[in-house]
């Protein structure tokens, strides 16, 4: 009798494993963790869908009938797994992507449009000589809910999930195939492979590499772009090549840069959490600035009291761009408090070894840190050498500082230093 283990549950396992099911086939898919997790490649909340495709046309039937079954499976799980938004394509006219889109639209028939102004997508603004292709059977889709909605149908249609129960091997023989799994063997007559990011594993013979894709979330910075009831799924091809659409609780927009993207090893290599490194990083970096920023700011806040605004004034008035009226006014007159500031905030910095023997781990430790380790538990002239080195960079920040006049300034001395 025909039966079949579907090996991975997670996109591509899940609705394999609901087709089998409606068609009333025995079938039971094996997953290392339960479907819609967030290990494999289905995470990140939406996911495009296009018809339109810059892949060729020889995509478009299937993904016809895709539409029509994510529709059927939105159905089912009695919630909007396809949001229809459309997608646009931008990108230079003669670009190969974009041709093979319009190609793709011209041999099915599909009804798209071909844009060359600014004004219906506002969110996507054209640079000379590219164009967009609107696709409006385009949307997005909600990736771990769709690998739910699938696992449910299916166990709705008599097929099992044997979730936290990763298969080890699969061996072929003349009658069926054996699933070794951690939780014994299983005899099947067919196997679906669908472990995704981790074939290389199950199936070493094939020549396989593993990439993360790395997802980006921003901030809005127009509340009425990018509402995601309304603003099409795009992708960019060309310089820079991304894919870009709203972030689905309608905050912000994500971003997929397609750069070259990382090789790694297996999903389960990536760090899924903040380093503690990063984060005893950061806390030294903080206590730092906390005990350095107000020598700083007292110092530039005092040349910029002897600034002259109305020089600023007359230079914008005479035409001069905001950027150049800074670089050759504001800058010059401030340069030697912000130099003096940040000469202070190193030395106060350097000079707090309370603060920093407390911030310091063991991985990674300050140079005063060190110094002061160093000279409870060794005796040799490293500590003397480090402490001449100190004096000579000592003396050469005094010429540095008075070679910039900032205390002869800061002391009202500036007038006779000219
Ligand atoms: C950031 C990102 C953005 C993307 N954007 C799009 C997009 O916009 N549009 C689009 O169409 N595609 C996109 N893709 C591609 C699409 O998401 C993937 O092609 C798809 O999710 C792959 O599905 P899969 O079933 O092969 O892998 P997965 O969904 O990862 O499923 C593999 C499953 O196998 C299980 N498994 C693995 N090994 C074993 C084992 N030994 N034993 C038991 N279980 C095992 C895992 O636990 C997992 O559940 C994107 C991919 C990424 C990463």
């Amino acid at each position: 009798m025909r039966s079949v283990a579907v090996i991975g549950t997670g996109t591509v396992g899940s609705m394999a494993l609901w087709r089998l099911a409606e068609r009333g086939i025995p079938a039971v898919g094996f997953d290392a963790y339960a479907p819609g997790h967030d290990r494999g490649a289905a995470g990140g909340e939406s996911r495009i869908f296009r018809t339109a495709y810059k892949e060729g046309p020889a995509y478009v039937p299937l993904l016809r009938q895709a539409r029509a079954l994510w529709e059927e499976l939105g159905r089912s799980a009695g919630r909007r797994l396809l949001t229809p938004v459309g997608g646009v394509t931008v990108g230079p006219r003669d670009h190969p992507k974009i041709r093979a889109v319009l190609e793709s639209a011209r041999a099915h028939d599909l009804p798209v449009e071909v844009l060359t102004g600014n004004d219906r997508v506002p969110e996507h603004p054209l640079r000379d000589g590219e164009i967009m292709v609107v696709d409006r059977e385009a949307g997005y889709l909600r990736p771990e809910a769709s690998v739910v909605a699938a696992a449910a149908a299916a166990e709705r249609a008599g097929a099992r999930i044997a979730g936290y129960t990763p298969v080890k091997q699969v061996k072929e023989d003349a009658d069926g195939v054996t699933v070794l799994a951690q939780d014994g063997e299983h005899r099947f007559s067919h196997v679906v492979m669908t472990p995704g990011p981790w074939a290389r594993a199950l199936l070493p013979g094939l020549a396989l590499s593993t990439k993360a894709l790395t997802s980006t979330w921003f901030p809005r910075r127009d509340e009425s772009l990018f509402e995601p009831d309304t603003c099409p799924i795009a992708i960019r091809v060309g310089e820079p090549a991304y894919s870009c659409f709203p972030a689905v609780d309608g905050v912000g927009v994500k971003v997929n840069l397609h750069l070259p993207w990382q090789e790694i090893g297996s999903p389960d290599d990536l760090a899924r959490s903040v380093p503690v490194a990063y984060v005893e990083q950061v806390a030294r970096a903080v206590a730092h600035l906390v005990l350095t920023v107000p020598y700083a700011v007292r110092l530039v806040l005092a040349g910029l009291a002897g600034l002259d605004r109305a020089a600023e004034k007359a230079a914008a008035g005479l035409g001069a761009a905001p950027f150049l009226v800074f670089w050759h006014l504001t800058l010059p007159a401030v340069r030697g408090a912000l130099i003096g500031g940040a000469f202070f905030a190193f030395i106060t910095s350097f000079d707090d070894l309370t603060v920093a023997l407390f911030v310091v781990t063991t991985d990674l430790q300050t140079l005063p840190v060190r110094i002061f380790n160093y000279m409870q538990y060794d005796y040799d002239p490293t500590v003397t050498a480090i402490g001449t080195l100190m004096v000579v960079f000592a003396a050469v920040a005094v010429v540095v500082i008075e070679r910039f006049a900032v205390v002869a300034k800061l002391f009202g001395a500036d007038q006779e230093h000219k």
